[in-house]
């Protein structure tokens, strides 16, 4: 039996985790949850599952909630150091990041220091701090699993293979629901329209992240640090079926791919049940039905955020961590309707070029550069200082 504990529960990873658990119950024994604010649901789950412990980080939630809670004999923790002891427990033989955002980072580093493995669907844990991630990772001895569809392909394409041998990975991108448009149409987008992702059901933080490719950047710098690849080696194709989940060429030129429908669960229950795999009752490929597989090239113009994210990455230090961070408070702003679609990008830029990048950094660098591009893009947009930030 295989203790997990989902960081995230009442979001699309987390359900869909809960999901495959209940299929798996033999298997998988769910010993933790949390949530933000969705504690409705966080209730359900705990009826279903039954954990030991829970954290809920946010505040908007009934006085009596957390004795409701405490009724079923679970402990109830709550913020931020709650997710981290939540993440700190003994018991658990796998955690699942899949919180949104930096919010991420220090749950992801305590089960590190506890030797925990870590199926990790919180990808800006490694965009902010690869570094810091990936070493201790390797001094703890732990395993960290991409739950993150493309790196699950090539983390799936590599079993059996040296990955000193690796010549290339390649990222598929569908190019979100705006590939098509012109910059002048970019500049028109609506949220409803930006939420409207066409082949991947996810929470609101990374279906924004896709229609601006953020998201495609920030996956070619958790690639970077997952695989230990040079930067100049890993690139991005526009693919908008979705059904090549990416590519691994090795030196001799041969290339794997990992291909299946568009659905979180292939990627989340690999994590779970590694090295083995499960049966999964899920929709199958019909090859016959698919008219075309396409691939393209990925256009940094009405795109930049991707040129933004491979120059984080090559300008190294906390870069990628004030691009992150920076993204974050831009895509919140958009989903408040306080910027326009475009401006997301611009106030990244923005950030990047103000901030004074800290080499090396250690961890409180890091977290001081997030708290820092955070404030800088809140300050900017609050006083209007800027109306229209161009790419
Ligand atoms: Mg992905």
């Amino acid at each position: 039996m295989k203790r997990i504990t989902i960081l995230g529960s009442t979001g699309s990873i987390g359900r869909n985790a809960l999901e495959i658990a209940e299929n798996l119950k033999s298997e998988l024994e769910v010993i933790g949850l949390s949530t933000h604010n969705r504690v409705d649901l966080l209730f359900q789950q705990c009826l279903k599952f039954k954990p030991k412990i829970v954290c809920i980080t946010g505040s908007d939630f009934p006085i009596d909630f957390i004795e409701k809670i405490q009724k079923l004999n679970i402990t109830v923790l709550t913020g931020k150091d709650g997710l981290q002891e939540l993440a700190s427990d003994k018991e658990i033989d796998l955690l699942l990041n899949a919180l949104v955002g930096a919010v991420g980072l220090l749950p992801t580093l305590a089960a590190i220091k506890r030797k925990t493995n870590v199926a990790l669907a919180n990808k800006e844990t490694l965009v902010m701090a690869g570094e810091v991630i990936i070493s201790a990772a390797r001094i703890y001895g732990v395993k960290i699993l991409p739950v993150d569809s493309e790196h699950s392909a090539i983390f799936q394409c590599l079993q059996g293979e040296d990955a000193n041998t690796i010549s290339r990975l390649i990222l598929t991108a569908s190019g979100g629901p705006f590939f098509n448009y012109t910059k002048q149409e970019l500049k028109n987008v609506t949220l409803e329209q930006a939420l409207n992702h066409p082949n991947w059901d996810m929470g609101d933080k990374i279906t924004i992240d896709s229609a601006t490719m953020m998201n495609k950047g920030l996956e070619v710098i958790e690639a970077f640090w997952l695989f230990k690849i040079p930067i100049s080696h890993i690139e991005v194709v526009v693919h908008p079926q979705s059904i090549v989940h990416s590519f691994v060429e090795f030196v001799d030129g041969s290339i794997k791919a990992q291909l299946g429908i568009p659905h979180m669960k292939i990627p989340i229950q690999y994590t779970l049940t590694y090295p083995e795999r499960k049966y999964l009752k899920s929709e199958r490929m019909d090859f016959t039905s698919l008219k075309e597989l396409t691939f393209d090239k990925p256009d940094f113009d009405k795109f930049p955020a991707l040129a933004l994210a491979y120059q984080a990455i090559k300008q190294g230090g906390t870069a990628p961590a004030v691009l992150n961070a920076a993204n974050e408070i831009a895509v919140n702003k958009f989903l408040n309707k306080k910027i326009q679609f475009t401006q997301i990008v611009g106030f990244v830029k923005l950030a990047m070029e103000k901030h004074s990048i800290v080499f090396n950094p250690n961890l409180e660098d890091i977290l001081a550069a997030d708290i820092w591009a955070r404030n800088f893009v809140k300050r900017v947009i609050e006083k209007e200082e800027v109306l229209e930030v161009g790419f």
